[in-house]
């Protein structure tokens, strides 16, 4: 497999696990796994929860429009990141975290309306950043790992004060790193906590650690440490796109957001032959702030294909 394979197995993948995990969202542990008893019987993309079947979330309606900046601004424009994530907001999109709504909407510059945010309310570690980061992962990889961390930061400090989601997001950008370059992330994960914030460093270690399960986590999985560990348990313990796809979903809470972190790495990982046809085919995003654009999987497939050859960039 290559790069660009790995590539589009990486957008694609995170796409699909947001859409298959819509419909789940809120939901407690094991409902997928009682719908779908049968890997592979079909029919899991049914959408649902207002959801329709194949329809992404903002998690990739964000993802998409970080993609796009850093393709026509030929490089990390933060200014033009956070503007088209006012447009999005303004959109009406059918979802949005509520610590992203709180940042995006209340008029304060790029560079100080998540700072404020954190400065009042304290908890501004949700997993909004790491949701929407695989395209940014994707375009950074070549760079190298302390390049696409910093990236990450930079990224998710748009909506995210709290140093722990940037440390999450910084630490999802190495691994898509890893899986591109053809290595197992999972090997490579003490080299990866290295680069992490010293401040941060044995949490992760902790969550991140082959006998942690989601089972132990001690938020939300809406927050950004346990979705990222919830991730990384799924990749680790199964051995296809799908059965990490599935593992995620099952673990309730947000799954979509769970699920689409999760089909990123696999999606790296596995390749986009190892998606299956019967969820790529209906999978579609909606994107508010675009003047009513929709992608499909061969926008996708193009997306993830410039991020990694940059063809604006030189
Ligand atoms: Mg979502």
């Amino acid at each position: 497999m290559n790069l660009v394979q790995r590539a589009v197995g990486a957008v694609v993948g995170s796409a699909v696990g947001d859409a298959l995990g819509a419909p789940f969202e809120f939901g407690p542990a094991g409902a997928f796994f009682s719908r779908f008893p049968i890997p592979g019987a079909g029919g899991e993309m049914s959408g649902g929860g207002g959801w329709d079947a194949g329809e992404a979330t903002d998690d990739t309606q964000m993802a998409v429009h970080v993609a796009e900046s850093l393709l026509e601004r030929g490089g990390l424009d933060l200014p033009d990141i956070f503007a088209r994530f006012q447009r999005w907001a303004a959109d009406q999109p059918k979802d949005i975290g509520l610590q992203t709504e709180d940042v995006l909407t209340r008029g304060l510059p790029w560079d100080q309306a998540a700072a404020a945010h954190y400065r009042s309310s304290h908890r501004a570690a949700g997993n909004g950043a790491l949701m929407r980061a695989t395209p940014s992962a994707v375009y950074f990889a070549r760079d190298g790992r302390q390049a696409t961390m910093d990236a990450a930061r930079h990224i998710a400090a748009l909506t995210h004060g709290d140093p722990a989601a940037w440390e999450g997001t910084a630490i999802f950008h190495d691994l898509i790193r890893v899986a591109l370059d053809g290595a197992d992330p999972l090997d490579q994960l003490s080299h990866t906590l290295t680069a992490v914030h010293p401040d941060h460093r044995q949490r992760y270690a902790a969550i991140l650690a082959p006998s942690w399960h989601p089972d132990q986590a001690t938020e939300f999985n809406g927050a950004v440490w346990p979705c990222l560990g919830s991730a990384v348990w799924a990749l680790r313990t199964t051995r296809s796109y799908a059965d990490a796809i599935r593992a995620a979903i099952d673990l309730g809470g947000d799954t979509d957001t769970v699920a689409a972190v999760t089909g990123g790495l696999a999606g790296a990982v596995y390749g986009p032959a190892a998606i299956p046809t019967s969820w790529t085919d209906p999978l579609h995003v909606p994107l508010p702030g675009s003047g009513g654009r929709t992608l499909h999987l061969t926008h996708l497939t193009d997306l993830a294909r410039d991020l990694v050859e940059r063809p604006n960039s030189d």
